[in-house]
């Protein structure tokens, strides 16, 4: 039979601690401390069932329960020996709700309930404290009025200040008895006036009413918000718990607290928290009164302080893991209202696991589950000044793309971002949107604000690549760039003008409010060493077990050396994806890179043909000779310049990649390293065709001045402006593509200019071949995007394969390789099997997956995906967390597939979802080899993996 009310008390309790979904949190608590025999006043709680079925049914409970809850309050009043409201000596209760998550400040609580205008004068009587009774009967009164009927603090207030007033009295505390008289006179009056119905006097109807009005305030608007915000299910519900009262407002031997165990800040082992004297529990947190710390307590009561310590420490080993805990003091007595894992910052929470492991409470790996991965992404990042963040001013907010804390000067381009960073300058880097040619400005910013594109736009991919905070999105920002200012909330910020952005809220502030750098990333980044640093030390402690416990790997996506040296020191093993093309916007660079693209199809085409005619030649003879010569002849004229700008280009590409790729090997110390070949369009790297177009239309009207400016962006002389400008737009408009995400891109690229796949894997096998000799040991892997056919694999493979027989020679010269696939195309997850026949590895690219897979455009879904999170159609951005259950499907067929083809085929993913708890744990289950992402985020999938296998764990 279904139950629905759990009694507590006489030392016994009908829950215990693991019943928080249906008791509650505290519910739970209050359970497990009572079969504890710790001093806890008796009561029961009435469980979230019944508070779905109040929901569900409109607002009443099922006779059933109500006749539970009647059995358990007369248990409650034998137990006390008192009934509920009697006039000679009342017994009084709390009533507070208490959901399966605490959500500080949502709901509500009622104290002294059962109080009236008969059972005061009792209390009084029996207390011999009248001044105590009647301040329990206002605040009754107050809370009662509030919570239950709906009006608003603000009347209660008023009465109270101007009795205050009247009386002379600076603190609530200083009103005597006949002045309390008077506030509860006014307040009565106060109900009666709003209500039309005067105080409800009868002790079981007050009851019915909080209990009610309690199971209301889970659909409250700022509840329900609460639940959003936190990705708390609203059909969890909340209970009820109905508690005999006891007093911190009898006196100054009386008082009301809170407190953790330990620092939930820094998470320092002191005893942390606050008290009052002759108080009730909301005026500690209600900032009245100014609380004591809890040390004082000590001097103040000090049997009591000794108690406290003794069972909350006890507290503490027997819920392994710090307790936030409330407590009142009556007449000298000690009370426990309630106890609780308590919530603390990402810092606190690798302290505190570190220690509880050092003093023996817990296993590291019951510590390894204590730490939100998330969390550690706070060690990372600057932080602000708490106190000025609390006093900035938020102006707007955008999605948190990459968190920590950046403040500085705006600026509207990359490079005004150079020039004012060269003269030492903190800037705040703020564009529409970035594009890969920011690059050498996102590098200089303390942080990156834009006011377009999703979490997996090129700001939000390169921030977090970066580790630099970054809020996109900012749909508020109005943004002149030429003009050099933006508006945003009715303000005007020029150039140079301060903002500051916390990356983690997509919080934009007006101002400098200040920061401070990351202890942890000065270790890792060699600044500081790790003796100097406890907190890195802890770190690293914890980041160590997690090795031991989990099955993924972690590999990082890491384009150059530098990122590539951070992500080992943060413990990847291994570089998951190296987006080649992010090399090709150096300033040295962009310039054979340009003249590569302008002559590619031009270019290839020649060499395809001139080559094909040559093959031919060498078999022809006579007039068929002759014939061919001629055409060769007329070939070359056709195509050599072409040709010659796109080899010309190529091998002034092919020593500078040559120098990266050794870079990264040298960094990944003998870990394998996956090169990805070219894969965005290419109209990327060409300006932009609406500029061109304005640009020539404006040419015959522009000044000197003017032109020379135009030139130099081109990379033209003034005196080509005139034909290199129009011939520069037909060739952008060859290029031009209405859906490039669905167009020349990825493995496309590498199919029809071959020369372009030819020259990177000739860069990765003459790297590897050199660091080999120089004595690190290398496993390069080259990996081609977007294949949805195998027969793109094959091909680009076999060019691979044939470039490594032409560098290494036939014995391989002991560097060994592997050449695998990306799969992000639905068809190539479709097709695993086929592709698995020829591919060594498989890299989900969940980026592209989840873009084609859901038929959500990377560039453009931003506008409309936090509608339909805020309007619940989804729970979280898909680019953020996979989708499990439709684009995990791609992943899961494909992982089936492939594996069903080649047992021993190796599967990692290298989208953004590599760094996200969420979707590591579907990775894990889905029976991935490794999960790669940006540098910054290896800590948290290192956690996050150990935490899935301790979770589920998969046996090998
Ligand atoms: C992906 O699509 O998931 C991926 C890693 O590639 P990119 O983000 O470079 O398209
Ligand atoms: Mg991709």
């Amino acid at each position: 039979m279904a139950r629905y009310v759990y009694f507590f008390g006489g030392g016994r309790a009908d829950g215990h601690k693991d019943m928080k979904d249906i008791l509650g949190g505290k519910g739970a608590g209050l359970a497990e401390m009572t079969n504890a025999s710790l001093p806890v006043p008796p009561g029961f709680t009435i469980s979230t069932v019944a508070c779905n079925l109040y929901v569900e049914r409109g607002g009443s409970l099922p006779q059933e329960v109500e006749k539970e809850i009647d059995i358990a309050l007369e248990r409650l009043e034998s137990l006390m020996g008192k009934a509920l409201g009697a006039p000679a000596d009342p017994l009084l209760v709390s009533v507070r709700s208490g959901a399966k998550f605490s959500m500080p400040g949502m709901m509500d609580t009622i104290l002294n309930l059962g109080l009236n205008d008969r059972s005061v004068e009792g209390l009084k009587a029996k207390t011999g404290n009248g001044r105590f009774a009647k301040d329990s009967y206002r605040r009754f009164i107050q809370m009662y009025g509030n919570v239950v009927l709906g009006l608003d603090k603000d009347h209660f207030e008023h009465e109270l200040s101007a009795v205050k007033k009247k009386a002379r009295a600076k603190a609530d505390v200083d009103l005597n008895e006949a002045a309390l008289d008077e506030v509860i006179t006014r307040y009565k009056a106060l109900v009666e006036r709003e209500t039309g119905k005067p105080f409800p006097q009868e002790p079981r109807a007050q009851l019915q009413g909080a209990r009610d009005a309690v199971f209301k305030s889970w659909m409250n608007p700022r509840a329900v918000t609460y639940r959003k915000l936190n990705d708390i299910p609203h059909d969890l519900g909340t209970a009820v718990n109905v508690q005999t009262m006891v007093f911190g407002n009898m006196g100054d031997t009386s008082a009301t607290g809170v407190g953790f165990t330990r620092n939930p800040s820094t998470g320092a082992k002191e005893f942390y928290g606050e008290f009052l004297q002759n108080a009730q529990g909301e005026d500690v947190v209600a900032g009245i009164r100014t609380p004591h710390p809890i040390a004082d307590l000590e001097r103040l009561m000090p049997e009591a302080y000794r108690q406290l310590r003794e069972i909350t420490t006890r507290l503490e080993r027997h819920y392994k893991d710090v307790q936030d805990f409330e407590f009142t003091i009556q007449e000298g007595r000690l009370y426990m209202l309630q106890t609780r894992n308590g919530k603390r910052t990402g810092m606190a929470a690798v302290n505190i696991a570190v220690d509880l492991v050092e003093e023996g409470i817990l296993a590291p790996r019951e510590a390894l589950m204590k730490v939100e991965p998330q969390a550690l992404d706070q060690l990372l990042h600057p932080v602000f000044e708490p106190r000025a963040r609390a006093a900035a001013k938020v102006v707007a907010k955008g999605l948190p793309a990459s968190p920590g804390a950046a403040s500085g000067a705006v600026v509207f381009t990359a490079d005004d971002a150079v020039a004012r960073a060269r003269q030492g300058q903190r800037v705040l880097l703020v564009r529409m949107e970035t594009v890969p040619d920011d690059i050498h400005g996102m590098s200089v910013a303390q942080g990156i604000l834009t006011a377009t594109g999703g979490m997996t736009s090129h700001a939000a991919v390169v921030g977090r690549q970066m580790g630099k905070p970054s809020v996109v999105g900012c749909g508020a920002l109005e943004i002149d760039a030429k003009g050099r200012r933006l508006s945003v909330a009715g303000k005007l910020v020029r150039e140079g003008d301060s903002l500051s952005i916390d990356g983690a809220t997509g919080e934009v502030m007006l101002g400098l409010v200040p920061t401070s750098p990351s202890e942890v990333l000065q270790v890792v980044d060699g600044r500081l060493k790790p003796e100097q640093s406890a907190l890195y030390r802890k770190f690293a402690r914890l980041l160590a077990w997690t090795d031991d416990v989990r099955r993924l790997g972690i590999r990082a996506n890491a384009d150059i050396p530098r990122d590539a040296k951070i992500a080992f020191a943060f413990g990847a093993r291994g570089i998951g994806l190296c987006r080649t093309e992010h090399m090709f916007f150096a300033e040295e660079r962009l310039p054979h890179v340009v003249t590569m693209i302008r002559s590619a199809a031009r270019g290839q085409r020649g060499l395809d043909l001139t080559r094909a005619l040559r093959a031919r030649l060498a078999e022809a003879q006579g007039g068929e000779a002759r014939r061919l010569r001629a055409e060769l002849k007329a070939a070359q004229a056709q195509y050599g310049p072409a040709m010659a700008d796109y080899t010309g280009a190529l091998k002034k590409l092919l020593p500078m990649q040559r120098a990266d790729f050794s870079g990264l090997f040298r960094e990944m110390k003998g870990h394998p390293v996956t090169i990805r070949t070219l894969d965005p369009p290419l109209h990327e790297f060409l300006p932009k065709r609406e500029e061109l177009i304005g640009d020539i239309a404006r040419l015959s009207g522009m000044g000197t001045a003017e032109k020379k400016a135009v030139a130099k962006k081109y990379r033209l002389t003034v005196a080509q402006l005139k034909r290199g400008l129009p011939e520069l737009l037909r060739e952008v408009e060859e290029l031009h593509e209405f859906n490039p995400m669905l167009g020349h891109r990825g493995c496309r690229l590498g199919i029809t200019y071959p020369e372009i796949t030819r020259m990177q894997a000739r860069a990765i096998f003459e790297a590897a071949l050199q660091v080999s000799r120089q004595g690190t040991p290398v496993k390069p892997e080259v990996m081609i995007p977007l294949v949805g056919h195998v027969e793109e694999f094959k091909r680009q493979k076999q060019i691979v394969l044939d470039v490594a027989h032409e560098v290494l020679g036939e014995s391989g010269s002991g560097v060994e390789y592997l050449v695998g696939t990306m799969i992000e195309v639905p068809r190539g997850a479709l097709t695993a099997d086929e592709i698995a026949r020829e591919a060594q590895f498989f890299s989900f690219g969940t980026n592209d997956l989840t873009q084609m897979g859901f038929g959500l455009s990377r560039d453009d879904a931003g506008k409309f995906l936090n509608h339909y999170i805020d309007h619940g159609l989804i729970d979280r951005d898909p680019f953020v967390t996979l989708d499990a259950s439709g684009v995990g499907q791609l992943v899961e067929i494909g992982v089936q597939k492939g594996r069903a083809a080649k047992p021993e085929l190796k599967i990692g993913v290298c989208g953004e979802h590599g760094g996200d708890p969420a979707s590591i744990r579907f990775f894990h289950g889905a029976g991935l080899d490794y999960v790669s992402c940006s540098p910054y985020r290896v800590p948290i999938a290192r956690l996050a993996a150990a935490q899935a296998q301790l979770e589920r764990p998969s046996g090998d």
